[in-house]
């Protein structure tokens, strides 16, 4: 089994799908890594690194010389041109509405895994790239908050003068959400949060932070079996953003983290309520990709939105390349390695398993994936 890691093209992504780790663990698995000269340079780490790992440094159209293909991002139809018909290709594939990409994909031939679609259940864990990469997005939100503040986020006592806490609140308390609360925490910020799951209150408070939510009825019942938050009714959602509002006003950090699988980011905080902010306030968006928690956010960049420093860096986990990289890596390593057949030691796809049927997209020139038939058309 020969196995290709990706340079990735896209210059905003200083990722890569391997690190010196997976690199030695896929050797001693008895497979044979290529890598692209220069896949590394983004995450630091060196070509001669990789090849000291045991890679072999290749050009991106050796990738044809592949069975496997680790990628951070879905490739594109020139790229997938270098690849074997067949090949495996893993990355973050981005399928929600891209049914053309979907399509390119079987047309490329390959057969393609979204490592977002991955089932959140106990065996797939260790191969969670969207928990990988939110943990590190929500602690590195804080840093970038912090760093756009005019203040100090701890309370100081100083023989000058006592500087406040900064007060922050985190909206949407999943992986990143509760990442950034531990975060701001230690960075001396007086914390709360709120999320639409009844079971992230408790996890809020053992953090350390202050729960804030409306907690009728439809709440107690909003979680969902698979652990994702769904839409809640328009009531609840008028009731809590009169909460949220009141409470934003007294806040010096928002971080918005709130999404909903499959499905456009709810807006939760609105220009008036940026404006009710005090001066020298920043708010970071998490969810500015899939259409932004809070009003005026642009993505990739820092905006002033009514006296509020909005800051909408997209790819936030990729701005701690190195972590993010080592994380990623050994996601993908994990997945990889589960489809190998104990006996031969080679790859075997079986369709019928759980992970493999909950991201494989497209095989054999067709879309297989059952939610993603809108792209077969
Ligand atoms: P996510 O990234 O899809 O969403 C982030 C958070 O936003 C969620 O907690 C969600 O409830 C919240 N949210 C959505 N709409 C909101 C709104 N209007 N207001 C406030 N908050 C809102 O979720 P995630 O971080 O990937 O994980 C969600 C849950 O799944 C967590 O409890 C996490 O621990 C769990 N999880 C389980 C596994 C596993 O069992 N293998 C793996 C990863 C995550």
């Amino acid at each position: 089994t020969t196995v290709f890691v990706a340079r990735e093209a896209d210059a905003g992504e200083p990722r890569v799908a391997a690190s010196l780790e997976t690199v030695k663990r896929m050797k001693g698995l008895g497979f044979d890594v290529l890598l692209e000269r220069g896949a590394g340079e983004g995450s630091r780490i060196p070509d001669a690194a990789f090849e000291e790992a045991g890679a072999e440094l290749v050009e991106a159209k050796d990738a044809g010389r592949a069975d496997v293909v680790l990628k951070v991002r879905r490739p594109s139809a020139a790229e997938m041109q270098a690849y074997k018909s067949g090949a495996l290709v893993i990355a973050l594939m981005n399928p929600f509405d891209n049914d053309a990409a979907i399509a390119a994909l079987a047309k490329a031939g390959v057969t393609a895994f979204s490592m977002e679609l991955l089932p959140r259940i106990t065996r797939a864990q260790s191969m969670d790239v969207l928990s990988s990469q939110a943990n590190l997005a929500g602690y590195q939100a804080v840093i970038e908050a912090a760093s756009e503040f005019d203040r100090a986020m701890p309370m100081m006592m100083t023989a000058a003068g006592t500087v406040p806490a900064a007060r922050v609140f985190v909206m949407g308390a999943g992986v990143a959400g509760l990442q950034a609360i531990a975060t701001a925490r230690r960075l001396g910020g007086s914390v709360s949060a709120s999320d639409v799951r009844p079971a992230a209150k408790e996890q809020v408070a053992s953090l350390g932070a202050k729960f804030v939510a409306v907690e009728d009825e439809e709440f107690r019942q909003a979680e969902t079996a698979g652990g994702y938050a769904r839409e809640m009714s328009k009531e609840y959602q008028e009731k809590q953003a009169e909460l949220i509002a009141e409470h934003v006003a007294k806040q010096d950090m928002v971080i918005t983290t709130a999404l909903i699988p499959g499905r456009p980011a709810p807006k939760l905080v609105s220009r008036a309520m940026l404006k009710s902010m005090k001066p020298g306030s920043v708010a970071v968006d998490l969810a500015v990709e899939r259409g932004g928690n809070i009003e005026g956010s642009e993505p990739g960049k820092v905006v002033d939105v009514e006296g509020v420093r909005v800051v909408g860096y997209t790819n936030m986990a990729g701005r701690i390349a190195t972590s993010a990289s080592v994380l990623y890596a050994k996601n993908l390593f994990t997945f990889l390695e589960a489809l190998i057949d104990k006996e031969t030691k080679e790859i075997k796809l079986d369709p019928e398993d759980q992970i493999v049927k909950a991201t494989m997209l497209t095989r054999d020139g067709k879309v297989v994936h059952e939610n993603f038939q809108s792209a077969a058309k």
